[in-house]
């Protein structure tokens, strides 16, 4: 029996000291349940264990090759320690590892500056080590390894085996969370299963108390699949749940929309008093709103599905300008503050093209309650924050659209149905890359709706890998682009988890920039730590063309549109989940001009297929889904925000456990088993 419990304060586990205890809160860790659910990121597997013979062997038969790419786990016995001083007063200690079986075979380890070390390890101790070894003439030297000594009969802790490797939160790394989890391991126990067990086994999974204990301390490397199975399809009938139990809300009166007639004499003025064409597309999309609302009594709740860049914001105006012309107020809710600006901005701007008298008002937190009191419908637009004002400020209203994923967590559609007159509809914009098929009967959403085409014929982006050997011409291009009036973003990726360290990183990096490449030319910074206020100036300059080279960090990703951008160059590529890159190289070429999007791997030399595939396939749900299948389910944490909704282990672009969860699903209902929430609580 374990002495704790799974709903025990996290503060009460042996080793959580008080400071540790506030930094697991902040992180969203109260609990031992929610300690679980930190899932790793990703698993060191150093179980492959080689001798220093078979090390030998291995080099011999890549003779040609001077090192191995790959760390290597090791393991011998140690035939002399020492540890020597240079005029520098630096540390290095240099030890002679031999074979167990073969005194002659040996190779040795090197550390600098890490003196301590010589005091940890003896003459005959039996070691695992783990690093990357290099050749050196006929020495085979290991730099700087992570080593374990064996001691008799005693289980290795951190190498030869599965390690999980934790996402680091304040100043809780990996070590600690391997402690406080292995201190709780019997708790999994007290996880209930209540899917029955012929039909897990159907579905490949684990029962929950083994999944639990798999995906924390997993014994070998076969075990995480299962266990990740059955963890990522719990999340998944969990979310699947809460939005059933929200439509079964929804079953209200929707406000009355105007009549066909009236359709027929307004609608002509939005659609072609635009700078540009609509696509049929788009045509399509608003007159399948229109009749939806037109003909439905019940308040609808639509999910409008477009890659990238297809132009969702337009027809979510139009749509807009209708409800406000039937006499009812409409939200545009948007995940971030620089993204509502935006849609502020654009909104008047099109608002003045269509002559239309209704008011656009942006709502922050700080707007007064009678500065919204309107008697005359309008456009509210906001964040989140929108949600804590009280809801009879906004008038009447007729529609409600959610942009981008900030529907899911929060109830917001619950939010806004009233039990009273009507109820409002609501129109959710998303780019997550989910098929087709399964958008529409995953989500719940009574409909979908679908913009297939971009509105540039032709996606007029080159995309390239750049080689370190090409940066310098690289930054020379953009500082010529930007000579000709061309614009540029570049993007450096979180590399610090704090973000003031990554902004410092970030100017420095500019200032660098700056004086060798882009000295004329008026250069631009945008990061998370600035206000608000800093951010729509930035971009404001950005787009009106006072500054042409902007550095940022992905803060841009979601939706920013300066439609005359024409480069994005973005380093360290390879950290990036496809699906995110995609949304990087969607903030270029939206005006159709040429453009170009440059990826910098930190390394010349890894991941280069994946690069090339980004960049000779254009579709949001190809990328996602060759990340998929190429970093392989072992690497399903890696893109679960690639649909920017926030899970903890699934993963929206895993297709086949998508379909896999909605069988699941009904299968439950028929047998009147119903879901507990136990991840998403
Ligand atoms: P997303 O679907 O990613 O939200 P946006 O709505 O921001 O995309 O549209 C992307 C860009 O394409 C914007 O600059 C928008 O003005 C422009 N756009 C939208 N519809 C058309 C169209 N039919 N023809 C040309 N440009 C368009
Ligand atoms: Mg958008």
């Amino acid at each position: 029996m374990s002495e704790y419990t799974l709903s025990q304060p996290v503060s009460q586990v042996r080793y959580v000291g008080p400071q540790k205890a506030e930094e697991l809160e902040k992180a969203g860790i109260h609990s031992v349940t929610d300690l679980f659910h930190y899932f790793p990121t990703k698993y060191k597997d150093t179980t492959e264990i080689l001798s220093v013979a078979e090390v030998h062997e291995r080099l011999q038969q890549l003779a040609l090759f001077s090192n191995i790419a790959d760390k290597l786990t090791i393991r011998g016995i140690i035939t002399s320690v020492s540890l020597v001083y240079t005029r520098t007063r630096k540390s290095i200690i240099e030890i002679h590892i031999a074979d167990a079986n073969n005194p002659l075979k040996v190779i040795q380890a090197i550390w600098f500056q890490q003196p301590y070390i010589a005091k940890s390890l003896h003459e005959g101790d039996d070691v695992i080590f783990w690093g990357k070894i290099q050749q050196k003439g006929k020495k085979i030297i290991l730099y700087n390894p992570e080593y374990e000594i064996v001691r008799d009969g005693k289980a290795t802790v951190h190498l030869g085996r599965v390690s999980p490797v934790y996402r680091k939160s304040g100043q809780i790394t990996t070590p600690y969370f391997r402690r406080f989890l292995s201190e709780v391991k019997d708790v999994t126990s007290q996880f209930v299963e209540y899917i029955p067990l012929e039909v897990l086994r159907e579905y490949k999974c684990d029962p929950l108390p083994l999944a639990y204990e798999h995906i924390h301390y997993p014994e070998r490397k076969t075990n995480i699949s299962l266990a990740t199975q059955r963890l990522a399809l719990q999340e998944l009938l969990e979310l699947r749940e809460t939005f059933a139990k929200e439509r079964q809300l929804q079953q209200v009166k929707a406000p009355p929309f105007i009549s066909f007639t009236q359709v027929n004499s307004l609608l002509p003025n939005y659609t072609k008093n635009l700078p540009f064409k609509l696509t049929n597309g788009q045509s399509q999309v608003i007159s399948d709103l229109i009749s939806s609302y037109a003909e439905t009594k019940f308040a609808t709740d639509t999910l409008l599905y477009g890659d990238v860049g297809s132009g969702k914001t337009i027809v979510s105006f139009i749509i807009a300008a209708l409800w406000l012309d039937a006499g009812y107020s409409v939200i545009l809710l948007a995940p971030t503050t620089v993204l509502a600006q935006q849609h502020e901005t654009s909104a008047n701007k099109y608002f003045t093209a269509w002559k239309k008298t209704h008011e656009v008002i942006k709502v922050t937190s700080t707007s007064k309650s009678k500065k919204l009191l309107t008697n005359e419908p309008a456009l509210f637009i906001g964040t989140h924050a929108l949600l804590h004002k009280d809801k009879s400020q906004f008038g009447d209203l007729g529609l409600v659209i959610i942009d981008e994923q900030h529907r899911f967590g929060v109830s917001q559609r619950e939010h806004f149905v009233t039990k009273k007159k009507y109820s409002p509809h609501i129109l959710s914009l998303s780019a997550t890359p989910i098929p087709r098929s399964l958008a529409h009967s995953f989500f719940g959403f009574n409909d979908a709706q679908f913009l297939d085409e971009r509105p540039q014929k032709d996606y007029n982006i080159s995309s390239k890998v750049v080689k370190h050997e090409k940066l310098d011409a690289a930054y020379t291009w953009v500082a010529e682009q930007a000579k000709l009036g061309k614009k540029s973003f570049l993007v450096f990726p979180l590399i610090e988890e704090s973000e003031t360290l990554q902004a410092s990183a970030l100017k420095e990096r500019a200032a660098f920039l700056q004086e060798h490449y882009f000295q004329n030319i008026p250069t631009g910074i945008l990061h998370g730590r600035m206000t608000d206020k800093e951010k729509f100036a930035i971009l404001e300059q950005f787009a009106s063309g006072e500054i042409l080279v902007l550095c940022c960090t992905p803060v841009i990703e979601v939706g920013i549109d300066i439609p005359d951008a024409s480069t994005m160059f973005i380093h360290s590529a390879e950290r990036f989940g496809l699906a995110q890159l995609h949304q990087l190289r969607g903030r270029v070429g939206r005006d159709g001009n040429k453009a170009y999007c440059f990826l910098v791997p930190d390394d010349n030399e890894t991941e280069n297929d994946r690069l090339e595939y980004f960049c000779t396939h254009s579709k949001g749900l190809d990328l996602a889904s060759y990340d998929l299948k190429n970093r392989g389910p072992g690497n399903i944490f890696g893109t679960k925000q690639s649909g920017f909704i926030q899970l903890k282990i699934a993963d929206l672009s895993h297709f086949k456990l998508l379909k896999e969860s909605e069988t699941l699903y009904f299968l439950l209902k028929e047998r009147n088993i119903s879901i507990p929430s136990i991840i998403r609580s």
